[in-house]
């Protein structure tokens, strides 16, 4: 039985073994398990080698409340800082084990966790899986022949001096547009409205610029109607305008993630319409349950600034509710 049982090593599960530790938690009583093989997965995957990662992403102000906190960055800046915040404070990291269940005791405050590789018992559960695992994907179906040619971020596959067209409207579709931009790509933007009134500041006088310089050719106010393969490359039929069609070697969505609502829902969390019906500091209706990071921000999604304070809030109320400090002796 251990104390803190942590799901994700995204921005949120780290911070949270973070503020543990910085809370008396010995560290061998805290345990986060990742699916992956490395530490903040949805990083690597999905932010573009070049990006800049702002610290006041999706307009959160940059104000940090906990631990850890984030200025301005590179990619590869921020990752670092993550893998020293773990090794800083000796979190214990299980990689390649998929959570699929947790259970709780209904006489005890006791939850039994299990992955695929292991079940474990603790005292609280903190899920941070964050909204990525399952990117949000359009209603009409993708042919399963350009498996290699419609992606859902810039990473997996390398885009070089190609025809591609970008399908969102928030930041990520800005960042993903400057970077193939920058990787000698023909870039078009598809997006349903014709002002880009999700983005950040940078983003948004980033792709204007682009447009401006006739380097992103923009859709506003499109809707794509079906994709089909077209001897190999994406052939995009559109609603709007109708009846015209284009043709792509790449098709890359940037439509954010969608919250496991299943999961969620089989462990008896509580929901208000779509998200996840959340008491004070993150706690979930099922008692110490927390839920933080993406997962706990809403529709408009969250921000690593957001995952390093929900960490400190959750905490807060594990600390006096949950793990007692106990008594120092005299
Ligand atoms: C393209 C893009 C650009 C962005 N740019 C910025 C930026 O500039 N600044 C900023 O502040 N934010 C930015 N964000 C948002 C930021 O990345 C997220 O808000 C942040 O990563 C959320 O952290 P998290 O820990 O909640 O989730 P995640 O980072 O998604 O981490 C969740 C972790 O949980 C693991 N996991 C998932 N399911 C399971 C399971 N069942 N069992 C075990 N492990 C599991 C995943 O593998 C992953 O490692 C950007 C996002 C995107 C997509």
């Amino acid at each position: 039985m251990i104390d803190l049982l942590i799901i994700g090593a995204g921005p949120a599960g780290i911070s949270m073994a973070v503020e543990a530790c910085a809370a008396g938690v010995p560290h061998d009583r805290v345990l986060v398990l990742e699916q992956s093989p490395e530490h903040s997965f949805s990083i690597k995957k999905y932010y573009p080698e070049n990006k800049l990662v702002t610290a006041n992403y999706k307009g959160f102000e940059a104000a940090c409340t906990g631990v850890m906190c984030l200025a301005d960055s590179t990619k590869q800046e921020t990752l670092s800082y993550l893998d020293e915040a773990i090794r800083a404070h000796q979190v214990t990291v299980r990689y390649g084990e998929h959570v699929y269940q947790i259970a709780k005791d209904a006489q005890a405050q006791r939850f039994t966790t299990t992955s695929n590789v292991a079940s474990y018992e603790s005292k609280v559960v903190v899920i941070a899986i964050g909204i990525l695992g399952k990117p949000n994907k359009p209603a009409y179906r993708l042919p399963a022949t350009l498996k290699e040619r419609v992606l859902f971020d810039v990473t997996s596959v390398e885009i070089l001096k190609s025809r591609v067209l970008v399908v969102g409207g928030g930041d990520s579709a800005s960042e993903y547009c400057q970077y193939l931009v920058q990787q000698g790509n023909t870039v078009t933007l598809s997006y349903r409205k014709t002002e880009f009134s999700r983005m950040n500041k940078i983003n948004r006088e980033s792709i204007e610029a682009l447009i401006a310089r006739k380097e992103v050719e923009f859709l506003g106010g499109s809707d794509i109607k079906g994709i089909s393969d077209g001897g190999g490359v994406a052939r995009v039929a559109f609603q709007v305008p109708e009846g015209a069609e284009k043709e792509f070697e790449y098709v890359v969505y940037a439509l954010g993630g969608t919250t496991p609502k299943n999961f969620l829902k089989t462990i008896g969390i509580r929901f208000l319409g779509d998200e996840p019906h959340l008491m004070d500091n993150h706690e979930t209706s099922v008692p110490g349950l927390f839920l933080i990071g993406d997962l706990s921000a809403g529709m408009k999604g969250g921000s690593i600034i957001w995952a390093f304070n929900s960490a400190s809030t959750a905490m807060e109320k594990i600390r006096e509710r949950y793990l007692p400090e106990p008594p120092k002796s005299p």
